[in-house]
């Protein structure tokens, strides 16, 4: 009887109150609020559907003004794919709520675990989880000196696991927190490459009938080593014979002819992408873009390494390329310049190396009002949880541009369940609350990084001199 007169929220609030007075109804409404039911108790007619929203909603909010202490953080090292991840939790004063972060530097895990469990550990303990931007700006000043990928990735682990909390203390996946999708998925390019010609074509084909738009085409590895036989500083004994070789010219005429036969194969309809590694000079870098440009590629990454960002001005001026840049940048020194001064038009960060998602969705919003749209950094030196914040914040950016993607193996999905999927080229997550990856802690012990088994960092490449390239 009491539920058939309160039928409106709004309209009949003032009565309720009132009436809540007169009848106890509010000591009522907390014991139901007080055992988490009030949608149950809504259901059995205990209490009007407005008022079982309303004990939840009161529930929750108390629940959420509560400080959420943050009782241990912890970084983990695996290496389930031939590279190595690291990611953290974040464990709280509330059982069972826990973050997960992605802290993967590849080529220097050590250095990261230690910075997480011996320095943010003891920092993070007992303060609030709820306030990321606080603990952010204090975590990122708690070593004095900043910046780097050591203590960025280790920040990231830290920020992207409070993130994770966030969303799951709301019930919502993260893209939500910000404002929810501009898009219905995340269009993705993969990788093709090959030795020669022939390969590449193959590889391109096999991504076209995946469903990819846009693909990445390299002629073999990086600067393609096969492309000259000239290593001239081995034949001198110089370095050491696993050294590779990169030879400007025949990388150059190369990469000029596998985009001219693979627009004569395929046509004009799918998207070309292409990663220079920063491995020519300026000048050459020049050059190649300006012959490239009759190909039409979506973009042309790295054009220069970080150290010769002066560049991009020459580079601007010479031709209409579009240019991605930014996956070694770790200081608002490196990607603010490029962004403000419309440089690029994709920017590409890897989202740990700048010190998290919080950073990132700056930098989203930063090049929105530039123009430049995000290509974040999304190999297979990336965690589950790394990819999902990068497709977490591709679904909410207006200025979304493109995402490079990265299959995850059987032994990945083991440890992380709930790893962001790909179809038709389109990339989703698992829309659960925060991240929607989970960490299964005993699948991941099953894969340790193994020093013997690779080395944790690039040879060195050299020119036919043996003169040491970048990167
Ligand atoms: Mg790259």
């Amino acid at each position: 009887m009491l539920n058939s007169s309160i039928s409106t929220p709004l309209t009949n609030a003032a009565i309720r109150l009132e009436y809540s007075a007169q009848t106890g109804l509010h000591s009522r409404r907390d014991w139901i609020k007080g055992l988490g039911l009030g949608a149950t108790a809504g259901a059995f007619g205990m209490l009007s559907r407005a008022e079982a929203f309303a004990a939840d909603v009161t529930a929750k909010a108390e629940k959420g003004s509560a400080p959420l202490r943050i009782t241990q953080v912890r970084a983990f090292a695996m290496r389930p794919a031939r590279v190595n991840l690291i990611v953290v939790t974040v464990d709280t004063s509330e059982p069972g709520l826990f973050g997960l972060g992605c802290a993967t530097y590849t080529q220097r895990p050590a250095p990261v675990l230690a910075a997480v469990n011996e320095y943010l550990d003891p920092f993070a303990r007992n303060r609030d989880a709820d306030n990321i931007e606080d603990l952010w700006q204090n975590a990122y000043t708690s070593s004095y000196w900043r910046n780097g990928p050591v203590l960025n990735n280790a920040l990231s682990g830290l920020d992207m696991a409070l993130w994770d909390i966030k969303g799951k203390r709301a019930g919502m996946p993260v893209y939500q927190l910000l404002g929810g999708k501009c898009r219905f998925a995340v269009d993705c390019y993969s990788h093709a490459s090959g030795r020669d010609l022939e390969e590449v074509e193959d590889s391109v084909r096999s991504k076209l009938e995946e469903g990819f738009r846009h693909v990445r085409i390299q002629m073999g590895n990086y600067g393609s080593e096969h492309l000259s036989k000239q290593a001239d500083f081995r034949d001198a004994g110089f370095g050491l014979p696993q050294d590779r070789l990169m030879d400007e010219l025949p990388y150059i005429k190369a990469t000029i002819k596998m985009f001219e036969h693979v627009r004569n194969v395929f046509g004009d309809g799918l998207e070309l992408l292409h990663d220079v590694h920063e491995r020519v000079e300026p000048r050459d870098a020049i050059r190649l873009l300006k012959e490239l440009e009759r190909y039409r590629p979506f973009f042309i990454e790295d054009p220069v390494a970080p150290e010769a960002n002066d560049y991009f001005r020459q580079i601007r001026a010479a031709t209409t390329v579009p240019i991605a840049m930014g996956e070694l940048f770790n200081s608002p020194h490196e990607w603010v310049p490029l962004i403000k001064d419309r440089l690029v038009d994709f920017i590409r960060v890897h989202l740990s190396q700048t010190g998290g998602f919080s950073v990132a969705r700056k930098i989203a919003t930063l090049a929105e009002f530039f123009n430049v749209r995000s290509a974040w950094h999304g190999p297979g030196d990336l965690s589950p949880v790394g990819h999902a914040a990068n497709l977490h914040l591709d679904l909410a950016i207006p200025n979304f541009g493109i995402q490079e993607f990265s299959a995850f193996n059987e032994a990945t999905q083991e440890i992380f369940p709930g790893c962001p999927t790909v179809k038709n080229g389109y990339a989703y997550v698992n829309a659960t609350p925060g991240w929607g990856v989970d960490f299964n802690e005993g699948a991941a012990k099953k894969y340790p990084i193994d020093k013997a088994e690779r080395p944790h960092y690039w040879e060195p490449v050299r020119r036919r001199d043996g003169t040491a390239v970048r990167p």
